[in-house]
């Protein structure tokens, strides 16, 4: 479980945001998890209440949207999503790929009232 200390890195960057923006409430927070980064959407939403509690965050909403992982074949060109078929291509059977999207891990926005 790293999902708590970095609920707590974000947190701390936030600050730091809402400080400069002098931001005094903050609605809601939207991160980006790709699919093939190794945070767990899930925990994060476990962890989120402890690293938020007693900060200016703790009323806010926490929205994860997720990224699906797609790869492209190196061989034959076809994009396709990567943990279904475990990295093979489903069209020629090889894992030989290049990674296109699902490694990110963003805070992609802050929602101020
Ligand atoms: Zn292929």
């Amino acid at each position: 479980m790293h999902e708590l200390s970095i609920c707590y890195t974000i947190v701390e960057t936030l600050q730091e945001v809402v400080k400069e923006n002098e931001i005094e409430e903050v609605e809601a927070i939207v991160l980006e998890i790709g699919e093939l980064s190794s945070i767990v959407p899930k925990y994060m939403e476990n962890c989120f209440p402890c690293a938020v509690d007693g900060t200016l965050f703790e009323k806010s909403k926490l929205t994860i949207e997720v990224v699906e992982g797609i790869g492209r074949c190196k061989r034959c060109g076809y994009s396709y999503r990567l943990l279904p078929v475990e990295g093979y291509c489903p069209n020629c059977d090889v894992k030989d790929f290049d990674v296109i999207s699902g490694e990110e891990f963003i805070i992609k926005e802050l929602i101020c009232f």
